[in-house]
C-alpha cells in the first residue's frame, strides 16, 4: 500500500472529512493513477484512505475515513446501496433522479442519474475510473436494472488525465427514455442530452415555478436557457398564457416543443426562439416587450472561483436585462450554477442588478438543487446552484 504523507499542520481538513488533498498540501509519496493510497499526517498517522490521481491539482480524494475499511468491491457495493437506499426516502416525485452525487455520497467524482429503466454515469475523476467496472455491476445490482451509459465526455477529465469517452457500459438498445416530473411526460437521450441527459438539480425549482406562476397569475412568461422546456411545461401548467422559450441550440428546442404537444398544451400558447439571450433580452428591450415572469438558468459562466469576477459582470447583466423587461409586480426566477460563485456573492451580484435596472424587488425564496443532489456539512463545494425567486414590487 503507497503512503502519502502531509506536510505539518495540512491534515486539519481531513480531520474535518473534507475529501479533498491539494498537491501543496503533500511532504512525500506518490502512486498511479487512481491507485488506493493511505493518506498520513506529518507524524504518520492515519487519516483516510484515498485514490490519487497524478495530474491533478485535486492530487488525492478520500473513500473513507475509517481506518479499518478495506477499498474493495464491497466497499463500493455498499457506498452504492446507501445511495440508493437515501434516494427511496426522499421526496422526489419523478422516476427521473440523481443516485450517486459524487462527494456527497462518499463517491468523490462518481455522478450517477436514473432515468426511469437507465442509468447514466459520468467517472470524472482517477480513482471512480479506476474503480469503473465494479462501481458498473454494484449500480446495476443496487437497483435492479440491466442498462447503464457511460457520460464521461466532460472537459474536467482532461485536468484527472484521462480521455473523454461515452457509450453502454452495462446493456444496450435505444437512448431515448420517456420519464415522468410532477405528472409531465418528457424525453431524455442519454447519449444526446446535456450531462448525463438532462438537468435534474432543477426538478423541485419548476415546480416551485409552476405554483408561483398559477399563485401570482402570470400571463406571460420568458423563459432563457430553456434547454428541452423544463420551466416551459412548469409555465405552461401554471396556467401561463403565452410562455417564451429562448436557447441557442436548435435540437433543445425542437425538444421544447415536442413536450408543450405531448402534455396537451396548445401549441399556439408556446414560441422557440434559436438566440443568444443577451441579444434576446436587449431585442425585447428596443421592441419594450414585458412579462410577468421570467426565468434565468444560464450555463455554468464560472466553473472556479477563478473566473468569478467575469462571470459576475455577466450575470450581473443578463439579471440587469431581464429585470427591466419585468411587468410591475413581476416574478423573477434567476440562478447561477457556477461552483465558483456561491449564494452570497449571487445575492450580491442580483442586488447590484436590481440596482442599476431602477427595480424594488423582495425575495420570495431562496433556491438551490433538489434534495437528491445533497450537500453535506463538510463538504460545501458541493453546493454549486444557487438560486433566486424575487417578486418585483
Ligand atoms: N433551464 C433548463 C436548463 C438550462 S441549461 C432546464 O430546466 O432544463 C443551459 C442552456 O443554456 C442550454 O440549453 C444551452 O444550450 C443554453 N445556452 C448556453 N449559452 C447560451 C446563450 N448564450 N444563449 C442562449 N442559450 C444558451
Amino acid at each position: 500500500m503507497k503512503r502519502i504523507r502531509l506536510r505539518e499542520g495540512k491534515e486539519r481538513s481531513l480531520l474535518k472529512r473534507h475529501p479533498w488533498v491539494f498537491a501543496g498540501s503533500i511532504a512525500k509519496g506518490a502512486a498511479d493513477s487512481g491507485e488506493t493510497v493511505r493518506i498520513e499526517a506529518h507524524d504518520g498517522r492515519f487519516l483516510a484512505w484515498g485514490a490519487y490521481s497524478p495530474t491533478s491539482s485535486i492530487r488525492v480524494r478520500a473513500w473513507s475515513f475509517e481506518e479499518d475499511e478495506r477499498i474493495d468491491a464491497a466497499f463500493f457495493a455498499r457506498r452504492i446501496e446507501r445511495a440508493v437506499a437515501l434516494r427511496a426516502r426522499l421526496p422526489i416525485g419523478s422516476d427521473g433522479m440523481r443516485l450517486v452525487h459524487g462527494e456527497a455520497d462518499g463517491l468523490p467524482g462518481l455522478v450517477v442519474d436514473r432515468y426511469a429503466d437507465t442509468l447514466s454515469a459520468q467517472f470524472l475523476f482517477a480513482g471512480s475510473e479506476r474503480w469503473k467496472a465494479i462501481i458498473a455491476d454494484a449500480l446495476l445490482a443496487a437497483t435492479a436494472l440491466t442498462r447503464l451509459y457511460e457520460r464521461s465526455d466532460a472537459g474536467v477529465r482532461a485536468l484527472e488525465g484521462l480521455p473523454e469517452c461515452s457509450g453502454w457500459l452495462r446493456g444496450d438498445g435505444a437512448t431515448d427514455i420517456a420519464l415522468r416530473e410532477h405528472g409531465w411526460s418528457l424525453r431524455v437521450d442519454v447519449a444526446q442530452g446535456h450531462k448525463t441527459g438532462t438537468y435534474l438539480d432543477q426538478r423541485d425549482n419548476r415546480q416551485h415555478f409552476a405554483a408561483a406562476v398559477r399563485h401570482f397569475g402570470c400571463a406571460e412568461v420568458l423563459n432563457c436557457y430553456s434547454y428541452t422546456g423544463g420551466f416551459t411545461l412548469a409555465a405552461l401548467a401554471g396556467g401561463a398564457a403565452r410562455v417564451v422559450s429562448v436557447d441557442s441550440s436548435a435540437p433543445a428546442l425542437a425538444l421544447a416543443q415536442q413536450h408543450v404537444q405531448q402534455n396537451g398544451f396548445d401549441a399556439t400558447r408556446h414560441e422557440a426562439v434559436d438566440a443568444d439571450v443577451n441579444q434576446h433580452l436587449r431585442a425585447c428591450l428596443e421592441r419594450g416587450e414585458l412579462f410577468d415572469a421570467i426565468v434565468l438558468d444560464p450555463p455554468k459562466f464560472a466553473p472556479t472561483a477563478a473566473q468569478a469576477e467575469r462571470a459576475a459582470r455577466a450575470y450581473k447583466d443578463i439579471n440587469r436585462l431581464a429585470l427591466k423587461l419585468m411587468r410591475p409586480g413581476g416574478l423573477l426566477f434567476t440562478f447561477s450554477c457556477s461552483g465558483g460563485i456561491g449564494p452570497e456573492l449571487f445575492h450580491k451580484i442580483i442586488a447590484g442588478a436590481g440596482h442599476d435596472a431602477g427595480v424594488d424587488a423582495l425575495i420570495l425564496q431562496r433556491l438551490a438543487a433538489a434534495c437528491d443532489h445533497p450537500t453535506t456539512l463538510e463538504f460545501p463545494e458541493g453546493d454549486y446552484l444557487s438560486g433566486l425567486a424575487l417578486l418585483v414590487r
